[in-house]
């Protein structure tokens, strides 16, 4: 689940991490009212959940009210676009207005999971302001990786090895270790996946300030995170996706595809997206069933899939353990009727009750191809993207 800036700035303040005064607005007039507690000389922030605003232009510096009004006229209540929002953007309902910080230096600070190491790892570079993925792709060396003992917490020495090599005048050293352990410890209690701070500046008056800030926590985690799931903005989630949330299905919309894929696990998931690639089309979307599943959730999941408009055709591709190939079977057959949809599908079914899944849907009358393995599944697919049938 993200955070929005100013909620993960709220966090960080209970952490007394710190950051530039500011205020949250949602009409024009409290916008031009902040800016005027700020002597006409604010920043002011849409706030979305994607990285990249300023870029989009979803970041203003302004020094007057009517500089202000013009730009809140320009973006509240509009779509906005950045390199990770997709072609239709996100609304922006809410704007930070912040005092304008004086920048000294720019740095990237984050703390993520590792998989490889199982343990929490702090990422930062001095090439901060700017796309981590961009200084990763062109200047790998300026990134630093620090990985912690999931025990120990991260361990001074460690952060002095960062604070050398981020260059932290060493008058800052003291503040900048207190911070560190502050997100360090932030990052542990709210059961996060990432925090991250881009950019942790270092202001003209010497201070250590995050100006930017961002919160992802662990959906796995959230039963425990009930005050973080409380102020979770819906309206920043696509409408199927809340859908999908609510019935515990994961859907993952994707941009130019025609081909909507129903799959139970994430592994699974990335095969079938692979292999749909391979047969020549792009996936539309993802929708994972999870294990065990019930009629009810897959006739959810089918009725998601044919609800997103790009969907021409949808691959099927279930491997049942703890699912029944049967269930799934009944699940679909009942929401494709039910829908009336003339979406045609290409089902793989494996595993537990397969004869029994592929029987039912054999004798349909619905437009189902049912294939024997996932190969077979991408040659039909293949076939009928060739043949112009789809
Ligand atoms: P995003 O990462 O979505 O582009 P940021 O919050 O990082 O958004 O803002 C983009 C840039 O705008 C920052 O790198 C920083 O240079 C500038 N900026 C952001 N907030 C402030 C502020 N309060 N004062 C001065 N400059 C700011
Ligand atoms: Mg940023």
């Amino acid at each position: 689940m993200n955070l929005h800036e100013y909620q993960s700035k709220e966090l960080f303040s209970h952490y007394n991490i710190p950051i530039p005064v500011g205020f949250l607005a949602t009409t024009i007039e409290q916008v031009k009212n902040y800016v005027d507690k700020l002597n006409n000389n604010a920043v002011i922030k849409a706030q979305i959940h994607s990285g990249g605003r300023g870029k989009a232009g979803g970041v203003k510096l302004v020094s007057s009210i009517d500089e202000s009004e013009s730009f809140t006229k320009s973006i509240l209540g509009k779509f906005l676009i950045t390199p990770q929002t997709g072609s239709k953007g996100i609304k922006v309902n809410k704007l930070l207005v912040e005092e304008a910080t004086s920048i000294d230096r720019e740095i990237y600070f984050s703390i993520v999971i590792d998989n490889n190491d199982y343990a929490p790892m702090i990422i930062c570079s001095t090439e901060g302001g700017m796309d981590i993925e961009e200084v990763s792709r062109t200047m790998p060396e300026k990134i630093i990786k620090t990985v912690c003992s999931p025990i120990l917490g991260v361990s001074n020495y460690k952060i002095r090895k960062i604070c050398e090599e981020l260059n932290i005048p060493k008058s800052l050293i003291p503040n900048f270790t207190e911070i560190v352990n502050s997100l360090y410890k932030l990052f542990i209690e709210k059961d996060c996946i990432l925090v991250e701070i881009n950019p942790l500046v270092i202001t003209k008056e010497q201070k250590v300030i995050a100006l930017d800030a961002k919160i992802n926590i662990d959906d796995d985690a959230l039963f425990r995170q009930k005050s973080l799931k409380d102020i979770e903005d819906k309206s920043q989630l696509e409408k199927l996706e809340i859908e999908a949330n609510r019935n515990d299905l994961s859907y993952v919309k994707l941009e130019g595809g025609r081909v909507g894929c129903m799959v139970n696990g994430a592994g699974l998931a990335m095969a079938t997206m692979d292999i749909t690639k391979w047969a020549g089309a792009q996936p539309a979307n993802f929708l994972d069933i999870g294990g065990s599943a019930t009629v009810e959730k897959i006739e959810s999941a089918f009725k998601i899939i044919v609800s997103d408009k790009d969907v021409e055709v949808i691959l099927v591709n279930l491997f049942a353990g703890i699912a029944r190939s049967d269930v799934v079977a009944n699940g679909i057959i009942n929401a494709a009727k039910e829908t009336e949809s003339k979406i045609p599908l290409v089902i793989s079914m494996r595993g537990t009750n397969s004869e029994e899944g592929l029987k039912l849907l054999n004798n349909s009358n619905l437009d189902i191809t049912t294939a024997t393995d996932l190969e077979n599944a991408a040659n039909i697919l293949k076939q009928k993207l060739s043949q112009g049938d789809i």
